[in-house]
């Protein structure tokens, strides 16, 4: 496994089936060379070419001279005593993105992050306090896929630890359309990790026209960050929304649905305190999504430091979701998971990078003493 800085070498977890089969063909192998070693690499998490052992050491030779397998790096491991994990990952450049497992009873879902910060300025968001600072390649993506199988033992006696994989991570996705679905694509091939279509969500604050590009190019479910059932209000909660209003965005839920009938579309709406989540407010949403069948996710917030919302009170969210129920729209209440680690999206990865920015400080100011001395 390679964990230091990007070499010219080709990294496997940034290619398609069909490009990997394209690789093996252009070193003078046969395409069948793809299918083997995606099995290593996906269903069983090998990251050596030595632990391929159905290849020849030839072949192996040949593979530690033109490719590598690069993952991101652990930098830091949060588990909550409800069974939710958390990670700090590395990857090139110093920079660093979270991943979170969530286990239930009957599913595990892997929360995915698709950018290093974000530039969408979402006002109670602790992401987007970290401002923007690149887009995740193909491997950085898939690579918590995998990082995360290989850490919970994906395929314990056969049963599938993560069946569920959300893009609703650090990040706004469709901002880095072409590796997020190619990164989709592994995420559902048979010789990836074989999720079905409908078990990968991509979740989007609104971005109108990559809407319309994604019912073209992937067959994935929608989560859509709603926030607000009135402009004005969504206006300040999700800056995008003065460029692509409440209207477009419904407009550009029903072409995904008539595009992709059997892909499912669900709305989040995060639950502030006094800010959005009033009887009155409800019912405009239930008039809103009347417009596109979905379900309705509430989400209670999550505080981090610094912010100046606060989550609703629980019998106001229950009042909030029978009014929206019994409007006949299909709501649940998302359960608040991790309380006891640093749940709020981007909150553990800016406490673990500023902890190592620290240090580096430290450690040059003691070699800064000791030159000194
Ligand atoms: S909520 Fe999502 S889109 Fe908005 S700032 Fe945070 S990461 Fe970006």
């Amino acid at each position: 496994m390679t964990e230091s800085a990007p070499a010219k070498k080709v990294n496997l977890l940034d290619l398609s089936r069909r490009e990997m089969e394209a690789f093996f063909l252009s070193i003078g192998e046969k395409r069948f060379r793809a299918e083997q070693i995606m099995k290593w690499l996906y269903h069983r998490q090998v990251a050596d070419f030595d632990g391929m052992t159905d290849l020849g050491k030839k072949l192996r030779t040949l593979l530690d001279e033109k490719c590598e397998i690069r993952v991101p790096t652990i930098m830091h491991e949060q588990q909550s005593a409800d069974g939710t994990c958390k990670w700090v990952l590395g990857l090139s450049g110093g920079n660093a993105v979270e991943t979170v497992y969530i286990p239930e009873p009957n599913r595990g879902t892997l929360c995915v992050s698709s950018q290093v910060g974000c530039g969408l300025n979402c006002r109670f968001c602790s992401t987007a306090t970290q401002g923007f600072n690149r887009n995740l390649s193909t491997w950085e993506i898939i690579g918590q896929v995998w990082v995360a199988a290989k850490q919970l033992n994906h395929q314990q006696n056969g049963m599938r630890r993560i069946t569920n994989v959300v893009m609703m991570g650090m990040g706004e996705p469709l901002l880095n359309f072409d590796n997020v679905c190619s990164a989709m694509d592994l995420m559902r091939d048979d010789l990836g990790f074989g999720l079905a279509n409908k078990r990968v969500t991509l979740s989007t604050a609104g971005l109108v026209p990559m809407i319309d590009a994604l019912s073209e190019r992937c067959d994935v479910s929608l989560a859509v960050s709603l926030h607000a059932p009135i402009d004005e209000m969504r206006d300040h909660l999700v800056p995008l929304n003065k460029k692509y209003p409440i209207e477009l965005l419904m407009a550009a839920c029903q072409r995904y649905q008539a595009k992709r009938p059997r892909s499912s579309i669900t709305f989040e709406y995060t639950m502030m305190k006094g800010v959005n989540d009033t009887p009155e407010l409800a019912k405009k949403l239930v008039k809103l999504l009347r417009k596109v069948p979905s379900k309705l996710n509430l989400i209670p917030f999550n505080p981090f430091p610094g912010t100046e919302y606060e989550r609703s009170d629980p019998e106001v969210i229950a009042r909030f979701q029978k009014i929206v129920y019994d409007g006949g729209i299909m709501t649940t209440v998302r359960r608040t998971r991790g309380d006891d680690i640093d749940a709020a999206c981007g909150q553990l990865v800016g406490k673990v990078m500023d902890r190592t920015r620290r240090r580096r400080e430290h450690e040059a100011k003691l070699k800064e003493q000791a030159d000194a001395a």
